[in-house]
């Protein structure tokens, strides 16, 4: 969108095509400008983690959650994810959805326990720092 002001005073004016001594101040100067309006995206993801200090957890994080826009290596672009990583109940979430097409490109509901394979949840005596 283009629009005028006057050189002068910066009055707004609509005289583009027959053009006429500013209203406000009598100047016969303008000042054109274009309005780019680009897309933009604004990408969050939203990390919630609940630290539990007396726990085993490790990091002591019992409740994980990222709800928001992550990058897809395979897409080479943001889709939105909801992961859930609940430690106290061995509960992973994980789903994946194409904002374009709003497609469910993955959609995982199991036990962390199973997710992991490796079992997380054992006790972690080191002291980080
Ligand atoms: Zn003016």
């Amino acid at each position: 969108m283009e629009k005028t002001y006057c050189n002068s005073c910066n009055q707004e004016l609509t005289d583009r095509k027959d053009r006429q001594p500013c209203p406000n101040c009598g100047s016969m100067s303008r000042n054109f400008q274009i309005d780019i309006q680009d897309t933009i995206e604004i990408h969050d993801l939203l990390n919630l983690k609940h630290k539990v200090p007396a726990s085993n957890f490790k990091n002591k994080i019992a409740y994980e959650s990222k709800i928001g826009s992550d990058y897809s290596r395979d897409k080479k672009r943001m889709v939105n994810l909801v992961q859930v990583i609940d430690r106290e109940n061995d509960v992973y979430i994980k789903k994946i959805t194409d904002p374009l097409t709003n497609e469910i490109t993955r959609d995982v509901h199991e036990p962390l326990t199973k997710h992991t394979g490796r079992g997380s949840a054992k006790p972690k005596n080191s002291n980080p720092n």
